[in-house]
């Protein structure tokens, strides 16, 4: 699998995530970025209407599930709703800041 990851370290001094993927590619995510680019159906609906915007700076991630695929995060504005397939974070992390 292409996008299968070979680390996933939650650095939370940083606030990031860094994901090593197995083609020797690192990743880093804020935690503020990963909340925006949540998936889920009522994000999604945020980011349609463009309300969906992030400031908070405190913003942690207090739980980290892999689910195989992808990774699910539980953040500490307390969602939890969103996966995050691996393609989507490559995507994500591929993209230019
Ligand atoms: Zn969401």
């Amino acid at each position: 699998m292409i996008f299968a990851p070979q680390k996933i370290h939650n650095a939370h001094l940083e606030q990031q995530l860094v994901i090593c993927w197995r083609d020797g590619q690192e990743h880093r995510f804020s935690y503020g970025e990963l909340r925006a680019a949540c998936r889920c159906a009522t994000c999604r609906a945020e980011q349609v209407r463009g309300h969906l915007v992030l400031r908070d700076a405190d913003l942690k991630i207090k739980k980290i599930n892999n689910l195989g695929q992808g990774l699910q995060f539980v953040f500490s504005d307390g969602h939890e709703r969103g996966v995050y397939p691996w393609q989507y974070m490559y995507e994500l992390g591929s993209r230019p800041l």
